[in-house]
């Protein structure tokens, strides 16, 4: 007997999206899978790099109709940031610029319908792992690049990677929480790189007279 309600065979079909349907739940799972057993071959990742999508790329630039965003155009941003992704992976794995990497794992994901990023995990061969602080200092830089010998990466660096303004300058920014800034900003002077076991290394930002003054 039929009853209301209990008759589903007009609702579709089910379809189940093989492995090599790219972005399908298995497709995912096997990625994932695949990640542990190298974790379980090489051991735990080295490098957390990060790539976001810079809006004010001429490449992307160039490309805008009148009136458009980088973000009205999610073929054009995914291109170039796809060719831009490939160019940092060849560094990081065929030209080995942080040390030879015997395993890298990668993923692009999307903010909503914002731009592209890429994040990458490496595991480098055992000579090149980074083992002490001046390893990480000889890595990466939490400090401001010198304006006179590289004002270029200056520029990126000030309009792209500073946190804030927050605190008294910003109380509504969304990393204040009950009238402190939840990121810890501004860090205070630090002359070498720490190590903090089990948490995050306090970077070398040394007290030498540099500053960058917010636009207002
Ligand atoms: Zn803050």
């Amino acid at each position: 007997m039929q009853q209301d309600g209990a008759n589903n065979t007009n609702f579709g079909r089910i379809v189940v999206l093989p492995a090599t349907f790219a972005g399908s739940p298995y497709h995912m799972n096997q990625l994932y899978q695949d990640s542990m057993a190298l974790v379980r071959k090489f051991g735990k990742p080295d490098l957390f790099i990060t790539m976001t999508c810079n809006p004010n790329w001429p490449k992307i630039l160039h490309e805008l109709r009148p009136g458009e965003e980088a973000n009205d155009r999610p073929d054009l941003t995914s291109r170039v940031f796809n060719m831009k992704l490939n160019a940092l992976l060849k560094n990081l794995l065929q030209n080995g610029v942080l040390g030879t990497a015997v395993a890298d794992i990668h993923v692009v994901e999307w903010q909503k319908r914002g731009l592209p990023h890429g994040h990458i995990l490496i595991i480098l061969r055992s000579q090149d792992k980074p083992s002490d602080n001046n390893d990480y200092d000889r890595i990466m830089c939490a400090e401001l690049p010198d304006k006179s010998t590289h004002p270029e990466l200056y520029n990126i660096v000030t309009s792209r990677m500073l946190h804030g303004p927050c605190r008294a300058l910003h109380p509504s920014c969304p990393c204040m929480v009950n009238g402190a800034c939840s990121k810890g900003y501004p860090k205070i002077f630090q002359p070498q790189t720490k190590d903090s076991t089990g948490n995050y290394p306090t970077y070398r930002r040394r007290d030498d007279g540099s500053t960058f003054t917010h636009p207002t």
